[in-house]
């Protein structure tokens, strides 16, 4: 089986590779490096079984001849971290939009399955945790940038559905809550790395407002676990939405307080406005719970990993100089 992976340099991506190589898979990635890196798949470099490209899914006649030349599709390409879309809502907006619209093309056109990997950020504000995928989509304002993302990973969402209803595109759409784990970098705005790597250099921990807004953080090889079940199955996914996340919560000031006794860390837990970091354009969500059930009936997913084996997996990273 042959397998392209857009975004494989990226911090899911790579994780994919790693087992899908292991698997003896041959692998396709297409990567601009505008946030994955080369270092994240250099074990493989010398591999006969990866093919690397790098390069935009803006490219057209590239996207077609590989989705051409491979068996399935994994689309991870795409802007990611409140930070960077905040400060790229263009590039953030063209590539989500022209990215998803080049491969969805070339997949119909070749009868190629495609996994889809889309956001929690979808649900917005709504705030009837937990999501189910029928749950209705809540977003603010548009001159608030950070729903031009969600928004876009929306438009892709019916784009797919149109593909499938209009020429037959055997599409499976994933949504990632909070996906964290080693290889996840602090440069985009996320709270776990952030936090891992202000309690390492015993620099204040920035939590925002008073920390009661809660996530649910879920280990990158879950993440892996539940697109291999579904590789490995896909008939039964094929037109469905699944929420990929789990369901333990926590309060961002709770991961502050976990992270700085992980890390055994003499750092000070400050509270902070985030209008302070990111000059406008955020709204922050209160809480984002997924629910899980349907992706655990279909495909028996559960996760595996607990916060603090994450944390502990991310400090381990941090420290081992990455
Ligand atoms: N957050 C924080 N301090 C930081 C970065 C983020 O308190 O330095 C908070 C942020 O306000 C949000 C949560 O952590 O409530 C998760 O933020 P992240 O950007 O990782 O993900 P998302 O908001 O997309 O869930």
């Amino acid at each position: 089986m042959k397998i392209l992976i857009t975004g494989g340099c990226g911090f899911i991506g790579s994780h994919l590779v790693d087992t899908l190589i292991k698997r003896e898979t041959n692998v396709e990635i297409v990567d601009d490096l505008s946030t994955g890196k080369i270092e994240n798949i250099s074990l493989h470099l010398k591999n006969k079984k990866l093919n690397l490209w790098i390069d935009s899914v803006l490219n057209k006649s590239l996207i077609d001849e590989l989705v051409a030349k491979n068996d399935f599709i994994f689309h991870f390409a795409s802007a990611v971290g409140v930070k960077k879309i905040l400060d790229n809502p263009l590039l953030s907006i063209e590539s989500n939009i022209e990215g998803a619209k080049n491969i969805f093309t070339s997949a119909s056109k070749y009868k190629k399955p495609v996994l889809f990997a889309s956001t929690s950020e979808i649900y917005g504000k709504n705030e009837n945790v937990p999501f189910k995928e029928d749950a209705d989509i809540v977003l603010g304002p548009t001159f608030k940038k950070r729903w031009g993302y969600a928004c876009s990973k929306a438009m892709d969402e019916f784009l797919a559905f149109a593909f499938k209803e209009e020429r037959g595109l055997n599409v499976i759409i994933t949504r990632l809550f909070n996906t964290v784990g080693p290889r996840q970098s602090e440069s985009y705005g996320m709270v776990l790395p952030r936090f891992v790597l202000q309690s390492l250099s015993d620099k204040d921990i920035t939590v925002f407002k008073d920390g009661t807004q809660s996530r649910c953080f879920i280990h990158v090889y879950d993440v892996v676990d539940a697109f291999l079940e579904i590789l490995d199955s896909p008939d039964k996914a094929y037109g469905e939405i699944f929420n990929i996340g789990t369901t333990e919560e926590t309060t961002i000031l709770n991961l502050a307080h976990m992270i700085k006794r992980l890390t055994n860390s003499m750092s000070k837990i400050i509270f902070i406005n985030p209008e302070s970091i990111y000059n406008t354009g955020f709204q922050d969500m209160e809480k984002r719970v997924p629910d899980i059930t349907k992706i655990n009936k279909l495909l028996n997913f559960t996760p595996k990993y607990s916060l603090e084996d994450i944390i502990k997996d991310v400090i381990k990273y941090f420290k081992s100089g990455r």
